[in-house]
């Protein structure tokens, strides 16, 4: 749903511009200091990026879903790093107190994510439970009131950066299922939290991932999200579904940057007398690319807007996400393919996507768990 088409437009129009002009500019910078310019970081601010997605009651731009992904489509034309920065606060970070925290926790927290002030990252996945999230072994004991958390969380998204951590932890020890989690706001400086050293990954640098160590660490009771136990794993699916439709749109916003780059080097290329873009074998590479980019877009704005409409598209976001992903991965092979040899030289943008998009179809859940997700809504629609 779009509310107002100008207003959008003119939203969408202001990303692009500071794409082109102060984002892609500074790829190279990000990626060589493996940080994010602070004054980068201070015009995102400005711009309200951090609070795309959040409510406008809480100092957000309260966008709708149609709106996010056709944003998220736009801000994802450079290096992902930078959409990494602002898209804990507007999804994984910040959706579990929106959408099943209460009042008092929305008004504590939400306004200064929505102003950037406040990082959030969501810490779900443990050194012995990823794909699987449901047996995971972090506990949170009820002492008077507070909760006392021990576990340690992996590969958490922000947390070197981050002011508050939505953790999920067992508060049922005689419960394994997922019916024994609870999700709870832990801020950063509560004593008994730690994190790692920040993770060396294979791309997206400028974002970072470390552990997150809890060491009876003592959580005031208040921070339960939605003051109830036993639901928490349910908030992380309900910020993954959603999730998954916004990060879908960041795979197609990579994959237009990166098959544009790939064009221009096609026509500026020349090989046997002639631009290499004139050799039908480059060109079905483009036109592939071109294709399975407008499928994948097609299909976020449709799913972006059924969730919109008030349908349940937990199918439809894990069927997004597991196609755009893979998509964007024969696209930045593709890529690198046209641009040959230049493509494994580092003086070209592709050398690093190819790096940085790998990763798309590993986290917010693997392509095989996104498979199992539709496969398993597919059976369950079928007995219904
Ligand atoms: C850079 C980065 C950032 C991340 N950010 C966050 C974050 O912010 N918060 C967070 O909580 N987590 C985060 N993660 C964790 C991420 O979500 C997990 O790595 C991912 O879900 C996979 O879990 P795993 O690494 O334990 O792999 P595993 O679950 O061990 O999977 C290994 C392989 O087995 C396959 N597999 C597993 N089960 C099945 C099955 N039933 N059928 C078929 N195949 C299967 C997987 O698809 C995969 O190919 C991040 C990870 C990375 C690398």
């Amino acid at each position: 749903m779009i509310r107002d088409r100008e207003t959008l437009d003119l939203l969408i129009d202001t990303v692009r511009r500071f794409v082109r002009e102060r984002l892609i500019p500074n790829e190279h910078r990000v990626a060589d200091e493996d940080a994010i310019p602070e004054e980068i970081v201070a015009e995102m601010r400005e711009l309200g990026l951090f609070g795309l997605s959040l409510p406008e009651a809480y100092g957000g731009l309260g966008l709708t879903m149609e709106e996010e992904v056709s944003v998220a489509f736009e801000l994802a034309r450079t290096s992902p790093a930078f959409r990494s920065l602002i898209g804990t606060n507007n999804g994984i970070g910040s959706q579990g107190i929106v959408i099943d925290g209460t009042d008092a926790q929305k008004e504590r927290w939400l306004p200064r994510l929505a102003r950037g002030e406040l990082i959030g990252s969501f810490a779900l996945t443990e050194p012995g439970s990823g794909s699987d999230a449901g047996p995971l072994s972090t506990t949170a004991r009820r002492e008077g009131d507070v909760y006392v958390l021990d576990g340690t969380k992996r590969y958490i998204t922000n947390a070197p950066e981050a002011g508050i951590f939505t953790v999920m932890a067992r508060t049922d020890p005689a419960d394994k299922s997922a019916g024994g989690i609870s999700a709870f706001v832990v801020e950063r400086g509560t004593p008994g939290l730690t994190l790692g050293t920040p993770d060396r990954k294979m791309g997206q640098r400028g974002a970072h991932t470390c552990d997150v160590v809890f060491e009876r660490c003592r959580v005031p009771a208040d921070n339960l999200i939605g003051g109830r136990e036993g639901v928490g794993f349910k908030t992380a699916m309900k910020v993954l579904d959603k999730g998954r439709l916004h990060i879908a749109a960041v795979f197609v916003g990579a994959s237009e940057r990166m098959l544009d780059d790939a064009l221009r080097y096609a026509l500026e290329r020349k090989q046997f007398g002639r631009p290499i873009a004139e050799f039908q074998l480059i060109q079905a590479m483009l036109a592939d690319s071109r294709a399975e980019i407008y499928a994948s877009r097609s299909m976020v704005v449709d799913a972006a807007r059924r969730r919109d409409a008030g349908e349940d598209v937990a199918m439809e976001a894990a069927c997004c996400k597991l196609f755009a992903s893979e998509m964007c991965g024969r696209v930045a092979d593709r890529a690198v393919q046209i641009h040959g040899g230049a493509g494994y030289i580092a003086d070209y943008a592709i050398e690093r996507f190819f790096r940085d998009v790998r990763l798309f179809r590993i986290y917010e859940g693997t392509s095989q768990i996104q498979q199992l997700v539709i496969a398993r809504a597919m059976i369950r629609r079928a007995s219904e």
